[in-house]
């Protein structure tokens, strides 16, 4: 068989039970999902991975995962990679001789530094066969580098990269580098991974469960058709992401997931202080009686909607106090003085909690709300309270986790009672989101105008009875929106990913003129493009997205875009930067693919007359407008022209 005289590196990636998971077969794995534009099959393919693992190498599965997400800990832990690109580029010259120009030119060609270390090692001639990488030293490396701070720690870190690279083979040398600079442009997504680890698990189930196969719970053997071992997966990805979504922490979980197998992560991945979980969102509506149509005959109150900063604020057993933003960072070395206060807002008997709020700054003289530009001019970490000018006012929206029981389940009647049960408020410092319930237009009407008044955004709506648990990490139907810039300008703004950049001719030359702009499809992990942009720039931000964006050009567009060739740019860019943008409406386009199918067979959606905010830097590129709130609204103006039904449902 003259195919298997023929080498292929995978072969090299091959390990035996019981040794530690080589790093090739890491990068082999991750080559082969860059290389691949099918969500299901790279699912199939990381499952794959992992079953090896599962079976081989118990012990490396959380580190193979943490390495496949490029993350060495849970955000909240705050264990940043990211090495500065010249630090990266001086390590790959000392480990393959090559000059740092000739690296520096290279990358500027390839687009790709991770494509320029593997390139430069596999044409190094090397005596001495260096002792394979494992995802466990790679692993252990990495969160060393991550950990050394100050300027002192260059030199070191360098030598410790360089160290690693002479190591490398294949392709290993690419994700590495790209490890190291924070992105592995594999397009995976945490969902899909969460999925692969649960179809691994499933097939795989932990050594002490795999006496017999198929695995009990695959009672259909070998006869199971296609359909039913899909819905077996749905069901079982069901218990991981939900698992996943109360405890966020691989830690945790994939402990778990050794231990009891899928069936027993509900026991072991519940809600619990200090472990922050993706907080509840809310769906954009266009006025007041939209409101109305989607609540009919449903209970629901209004809110306030605070423009301030998200605060999840944990109680632990122990006394600790911890606070973390909307994306799970730890900001409790921000708030000082919200923390040293908070034992007075406690009326109760509390002995731990997760309360949902949003800080906001707040004029002590005049007793008002700030605009979110003051909260902003505050330090972001280790403030000192002696040295804060601008103070800040808790406004307490709800309430999830109470002394040992999760409440997310409970309706938010039930919720708001426990909350205004056990805790006080304490003027300019800790209160309740000002509210009222109540079903008459004219009186939300009135409220909106009263919460605008009081230096607010607008109102949340939320359902309050029937249907009104905690959705964590959901955008959900059943909180609403209601925004003064909506009733002004005709909708909500929508959060794009810039995937291009088209060269500016006359005045701009020199900058981008214009941009491609995409949503984000998390069913298919695609990016759609929505919208070429080129209004609301100064010439100022015009230079400085040129700056911004020129590090992240890519030769060619990545797998999961998903663009029409009549709308090629001069450059295309990786996805790093989401940009808020107000259009004057949205409309069926024969190029732009956003949503495609969903609102028409054929077409895609794009905006009319896209016009730049700003750059959202607090978004994560997966927080980025999704493909179905595109098509929702798109087809909540159709409705509106043609003055159809609105209604939704809520789940
Ligand atoms: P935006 O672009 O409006 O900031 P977002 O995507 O960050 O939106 P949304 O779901 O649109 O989040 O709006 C909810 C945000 O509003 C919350 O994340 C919270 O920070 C803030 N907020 C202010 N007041 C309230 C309230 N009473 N209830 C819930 N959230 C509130």
């Amino acid at each position: 068989n003259p195919a298997k005289n023929k080498y292929h590196p995978i072969d090299d990636a091959s390990w035996e039970k019981d040794q530690r998971v080589p790093y090739l077969a890491l990068a082999k794995t991750l080559e082969a999902i860059e290389a691949t534009s099918s969500r299901l099959k790279n699912m199939e393919i990381l499952a794959n991975f992992f079953r090896s693992v599962l079976i081989l190498s118990p012990d490396d599965l959380r580190l193979s995962v943490y390495l496949c997400l490029n993350k060495l800990a849970p955000a909240y832990e705050g264990v940043e990679l990211g090495v500065a690109e010249t630090n990266v580029m001086k390590a790959i010259a000392q480990a393959t001789g090559r000059s740092l120009d000739k690296i520096k030119s290279d990358a500027a060609a390839a687009g790709d530094l991770g494509i320029v270390a593997e390139s430069s090692r596999s044409t190094q001639k090397t005596l001495f066969q260096p002792q394979p990488l494992t995802v466990q030293a790679v692993f252990n490396k990495l969160k060393e580098v991550a950990g050394m701070t100050g300027s002192a720690s260059h030199a070191k870190k360098i030598s410790m990269i360089t160290s690693l690279l002479v190591a490398c083979k294949y392709s290993e040398a690419r994700y590495l580098a790209r490890s190291l600079l924070g992105k592995l442009r594999i397009g995976l997504a945490e969902q899909s991974l969460l999925q692969a680890i649960a179809q691994a698990c499933f097939l795989t189930p932990p050594e002490q469960d795999r006496s017999e196969w198929p695995p009990k719970k695959l009672d259909c053997g070998k006869k199971c058709s296609a359909e039913t071992l899909k819905a077996k997966f749905e069901e079982e990805a069901y218990k991981v992401k939900s698992a996943f979504c109360e405890c966020p922490n691989y830690d945790i979980l994939v402990k778990a997931l050794l231990e009891v197998g899928t069936d027993g992560l509900r026991e072991k991945c519940k809600l619990t202080p200090g472990i922050p979980p993706r907080p509840m969102l809310a769906q954009p509506t266009k006025g007041v009686a939209d409101v109305l149509e989607r609540f009919d005959g449903i209970k629901f109150t209004c809110e306030y909607k605070y423009d301030g900063e998200r605060a999840q604020i944990h109680l632990l057993e122990d006394g600790s106090i911890n606070i973390y933003s909307r994306n799970q960072e730890n900001n409790t070395s921000k708030y000082p003085d919200i923390i040293s206060r908070f034992s007075k807002c406690i009326k109760g008997d509390v002995k731990s909690c997760i309360l949902d709020t949003e800080a906001v700054a707040w004029d002590i003289e005049k007793e008002q709300i700030l605009p979110f530009q003051v909260l902003s001019t505050r330090k972001r970490k280790d403030a000192d309270e002696a040295e804060i000018k601008v103070q800040v006012c808790i406004f307490a929206f709800d309430l999830i986790y109470l002394n040992g029981e999760s409440l997310i389940k409970k309706p938010l009647i039930e919720r708001r009672e426990l909350l205004r049960e056990h805790f006080q408020a304490v003027t300019g410092e800790f209160v309740f989101a000002t509210s009222v319930d109540t079903d008459s237009m004219e009186e939300v009407q009135e409220f909106l105008e009263e919460s605008v008044k009081g230096n607010c955004e607008g109102l949340m709506v939320k359902t309050l009875d029937a249907k009104a648990s905690y959705e964590l990490a959901k955008r959900s139907q059943k909180w609403l929106k209601l925004k003064k810039d909506y009733l002004d300008s005709g909708g909500d703004s929508l959060d794009l990913v810039v995937i291009g950049g088209f060269n500016g001719r006359g005045k701009r030359t020199g900058t981008y003129g214009g941009f491609l702009l995409a949503c984000y499809d998390p069913d298919e992990e695609v990016y759609q493009t929505i919208c070429k942009l080129g209004t609301g720039f100064s010439d100022e931000q015009l230079l400085k997205h040129t700056e911004s964006l020129k590090p992240h050009i890519i030769p060619n567009p990545k797998s999961y875009y998903r663009f029409n060739t009549q709308l090629t740019p001069d450059h295309w860019f990786d996805a790093v930067e989401v940009w808020e943008v107000k259009c004057a409406d949205l409309s069926l386009s024969p190029v732009h693919t956003a949503a495609e199918g969903m609102a028409d067979p054929q077409r895609g959606i794009s905006l009319r007359f896209p016009r730049f905010m700003r750059l959202r830097d607090d978004k994560k590129i997966e927080d980025a407008t999704t493909a179905s709130q595109v098509a929702d609204m798109y087809k909540s103006q159709e409705v509106v022209k043609n003055s159809t039904n609105n209604k939704k449902g809520i789940d």
